[in-house]
Order: structure tokens, then C-alpha cells, then sequence
């Protein structure tokens, strides 16, 4: 979410078929104005293209260019990217001609001027005053404008996370324990973070893991989301998916317990 204006609260709702007027350019005079002073919300798919783009891990994009916002409802960790700390609270990716990032920028990004909450209705998110391109003649359908700006591709993951994200249980009983929330932030963010514990702690013998998946999750940061939703999923709600827990591995670690709670006694 690019929360910029109120404008979207009493702007019409907008479904696929609806139309709306919208050009950006350089040439048009509130050029990168939309870039300042905003808040916009990370989708964990855009840490994946940023990172890339950027060359560095998801552990270093997440330190140095987001900032930390936690629900007061769900207590569920989210990142939203970092402005500039002087007057202008510019973006950081912004240059004087445009988006230095822009075939990886965020998915809020590529939404505006648009805004959605489920993925069904959607609103302008500013008016014709603040974003002058909305008075410009060309013509967009909703779905023609989520098509020329990649936000099919984000649709599956999110279909795959908003189970977790929207379940009932979290919102009702509220995330409060902090390493719960690193739990989160690491699994749905920080995939290298998420993948080192996978491959670096006993993970592996406490799941049997097929070895197709294992194979993918080394190096596939998208496949690596798909298994933390699985695991967040097993981790918050018991739900076991594919992630099967080895009972040998499982009774070797009792038994090692039994043996020291003996030993105390
Ligand atoms: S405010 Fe609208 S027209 Fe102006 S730069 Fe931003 S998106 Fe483009
Ligand atoms: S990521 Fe690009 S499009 Fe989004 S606010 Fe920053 S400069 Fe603007």
C-alpha cells in the first residue's frame, strides 16, 4: 500500500472492467513528487526483486532500506521502505529522471495511483490536484493497467500468504512474543536469513524434506517464500502440508532429554 492521500477513501470503488485517465512522464510538472514522504508497504515478493536488483542480501536490503511497522491488531511484523532522513524524505531510489529501480519497484509502486484492498475493488488513491497525470487522456481498464505493470505475477504468492496473514487465530489472539515476530519478519522477508536457518540448523533432520524441494529452495528465492508459507503455517497453526516430521529424530531428542532429566535427579 502506497498511503499517500486520503483521496481513495472517497473515491469511487473500481472493479477489472472499470476505466480511469493516467499518464506519467518526465515532462509532467509534479514529476517524482509521488516518490516523498510516503509509506510505502513491502510485499515480500518486492525484497526478492529489490535485493536482486540491488546485488546484496535480503538481510543487508532490509537494514538499510526498510523500516520496521508491527500491527497493533495482529502484532504481525511488516517492512515499509526507508525515506530519506533530510527535509525532502525522498525515496531512495529516486533520481531526477524517475525510478532507478523501476523494473523491480515495489508493488504499491506499480499499483498507483491505484490502491486495493483484497484484490477485488479498488480505488484512486489521489486526485487530479495532487497527481496530474490522472488529467491526462489516456485511458486505462483496471485490468489492463495490472497487466502492463507485472502485478499478475505477484498474485499467486499472495493467494499462498494471505491464508497466514489473514487467518482468524492470529488476528484474534494477537502476535505478542517478540521472537514470534522474528519468526515472521524472517520467514516472509528475509529469505537468505530463513534460508540458512533451513540449511544451518537441525531443520533437516527435524522434517523430512523431498529432495526435488531441498534442490529448489537453494537457490529459488520465490520457491524458498512458497516453503516458508508452509512452515509458517505448520509453525503458528500445526498445519503439517508437505513438511513431515521425522519421529526418529523426534524420539532420539526425547530420549536425550529423559536422560538429562535423569541425570538431575
Ligand atoms: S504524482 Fe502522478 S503524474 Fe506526478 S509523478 Fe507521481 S504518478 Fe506521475
Ligand atoms: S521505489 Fe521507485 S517508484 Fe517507488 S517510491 Fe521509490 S523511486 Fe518512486
Amino acid at each position: 500500500m502506497k498511503l499517500q492521500d486520503a483521496a481513495s477513501k472517497e473515491s469511487k470503488l473500481m472493479t477489472w472492467d472499470d476505466t480511469f485517465k493516467f499518464r506519467c512522464h518526465q515532462k509532467i510538472d509534479c514529476f517524482n513528487s509521488c516518490c516523498r514522504d510516503v509509506t510505502i508497504l513491502l510485499n515480500p515478493l518486492d525484497v526478492v526483486h529489490l535485493r536482486k536488483k540491488l546485488g546484496i542480501s535480503s538481510t543487508d536490503f532490509i537494514e538499510n532500506y526498510t523500516h520496521l511497522l508491527v500491527s497493533r491488531e495482529s502484532g504481525l511484523p511488516a517492512l515499509a521502505l526507508k525515506m530519506s532522513q533530510d527535509e525532502k524524505k525522498q525515496c531512495q531510489f529516486v533520481s531526477e529522471s524517475g525510478c532507478t529501480v523501476y523494473d523491480s519497484r515495489p508493488y504499491s509502486c506499480r499499483l498507483y495511483p491505484l490502491d486495493t484492498e483484497q484484490g477485488v475493488e479498488y480505488t484512486l488513491i489521489v486526485d487530479q490536484a495532487k497527481c496530474h497525470g490522472l488529467g491526462e487522456s489516456e485511458e486505462w481498464t483496471v485490468e489492463r493497467w495490472r497487466n502492463e505493470q507485472g502485478l499478475y505475477d505477484y498474485d499467486d504468492i499472495d493467494h499462498n500468504l494471505k491464508d497466514v496473514m489473514h487467518a482468524d487465530r492470529l488476528w484474534e489472539e494477537k502476535i505478542v512474543d517478540q521472537r514470534m515476530q522474528d519468526m515472521f519478519l524472517m520467514a516472509i522477508y528475509d529469505v537468505d536469513r530463513f534460508r540458512e536457518f533451513v540449511f544451518e540448523s537441525t531443520f533437516l533432520q527435524k522434517f523430512k524434506v523431498d529432495d526435488d524441494i531441498i534442490e529448489k529452495i537453494k537457490n529459488d528465492d520465490v520457491a524458498m517464500l512458497y516453503f516458508a508459507s508452509q512452515w509458517l503455517r505448520f509453525a503458528l497453526f500445526g498445519q503439517k502440508g508437505f513438511l513431515k516430521i521425522d519421529k526418529d529424530f523426534l524420539n532420539q531428542k526425547k530420549k536425550e532429554v529423559l536422560s538429562r532429566k535423569e541425570a538431575l535427579e
